[in-house]
């Protein structure tokens, strides 16, 4: 197969169709930069979702999992292996939780999340069997299984999917009233994005994470948060969290927890929260593996050594400022944190798709979320110069 052509064909005829990619076929990546079969070079404003926070094959990060990788790679859970330790106690100390649970991706980690706080709920809050209630935000994005868009409010994720799981309920993004509202003795737990990243890059009103979290402590509610893409410092901080006064009881990770390399993601909470788990009660063969557990041991080392969160904070709010200035008729609006951004268009403007095409043309990827915003997530360690570029061919296509 020699042509890009020839790729998009094969694709089509062999592969199912649950995504719309842009036709771009990318054969290497480096930093901020990939490059296409034609060798044609792209900045990557997308960084797989902030999966890529790292940068694409950051030295460091290939090392350790081709290192790790010639050692010992998997060993599942049924022995121990010296990575686990290590990576355990260093994500205990990176987030000031004192347990972990690993697992792959994110929707595991979620999934896990929805099993700790049930078991929560009877062996601790003491509901009745069967009867706990998770409350969760219309607009969320927490992942594909069943479970998981059986609480989802988007219809594409959900057509002829059902029957769906009992259980969950809920309540708009940002409202602290309706949280209070949802409530009833039955409620084991609120799960919440700090930002919607899925839902269109939204940023809840200031204080919203505080007053969830008294909230939460009066009625004996554990607060989950799903840091899987706003966490290890895509808005400027390790968590997005950090930006109010608060801790949730429950933090799920993902994505850039395995360094763009390979996926790693884990629930973080205390011993009283994940001391649920007796053996034989949940499980995974890949999750905590050695290969996962050594890169995000070094994904978490770079993050703090190469002041990733200081970077994203510094380099988004310069962004998002030169954005703000572009005086285009198609904005509705432009907000962030951190490396997290989005471009809201009007409705007129035809959907974001098409900007996203242009964008490509002129050597820069992006992906629109929710019909109308184009999502910017940049590697952390993008250069200034990169994102100077970055905002050059944003402000072509949106003038
Ligand atoms: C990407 C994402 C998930 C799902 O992660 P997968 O690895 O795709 O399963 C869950 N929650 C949030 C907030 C995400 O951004």
């Amino acid at each position: 197969m020699q042509t890009q052509a020839e790729h998009l064909k094969a694709i089509s005829q062999f592969s199912a169709r649950n995504y719309s990619p842009l036709p771009v076929v990318i054969t290497e990546a480096s930093g901020s930069w990939v490059t296409d079969i034609q060798g044609k070079r792209y900045l990557d404003l997308l960084s797989a979702y902030s999966a890529v926070s790292h940068g694409h094959a950051h030295p460091e990060l290939v090392r350790v999992l081709v290192e790790q990788a010639g050692r010992v790679a998997l060993t599942s859970r049924a022995f121990n292996h010296d990575q686990f330790a290590p990576f355990c106690q260093e994500m205990a100390a990176f987030s000031g939780f004192e347990m972990v649970l690993p697992m792959n991706t994110g929707a595991e980690a979620v999934e896990t999340a929805l099993k700790t706080a049930r078991r929560w709920g009877y062996r601790k809050k003491g509901v009745q069997a069967d009867q706990a209630e998770i409350i969760a935000c219309s607009g969320n994005f927490h992942g594909r299984t069943i479970s998981i868009v059986s609480f989802s409010t988007e219809e594409a994720y959900r057509a002829d999917f059902g029957p769906f799981t009992p259980g969950f309920r809920i309540i708009p993004f940002g409202d602290v009233a309706a949280l209070k509202q949802a409530i009833t003795p039955n409620t084991v737990a609120f799960l919440v994005e700090p930002i919607q990243g899925g839902g269109g890059i939204v940023i809840p009103p200031v204080g919203y994470l505080s007053e969830v979290r008294s909230i939460c402590d009066q009625h004996q509610v554990l607060l989950m948060l799903d840091e899987i893409q706003t966490g290890l410092c895509r808005t400027g901080k390790r968590f997005a969290f950090e930006h109010e006064p608060m801790r949730p009881d429950v933090l799920i990770l993902g994505k850039a927890l395995g360094g763009g390399l390979i996926p790693v993601s884990a629930v973080l909470a205390s011993k009283e929260v994940l001391g649920v788990f007796e053996p034989g009660s949940h499980g995974s063969t890949f999750g905590g593996n050695p290969l996962g557990c050594a890169v995000a041991r070094a994904a978490i080392r770079v993050l703090v050594q190469e002041k990733l969160a200081e970077k994203s904070a510094e380099l988004g709010a310069y962004l998002l400022a030169e954005l703000s200035k572009i005086k285009s008729k198609i904005i509705q609006e432009i907000r962030g944190r951190g490396l997290l951004i989005g471009i809201e268009l009007k409705k007129e403007a035809g959907g974001a798709r098409k900007y996203c095409e242009e964008l490509m043309e002129l050597g820069v990827l992006c992906k629109e979320t929710h019909e109308n915003v184009i999502r910017i997530a940049p590697p952390l360690n993008i250069t200034r110069q990169d994102l100077g570029f970055a905002f050059e061919k944003l402000r072509k296509v949106l003038i």
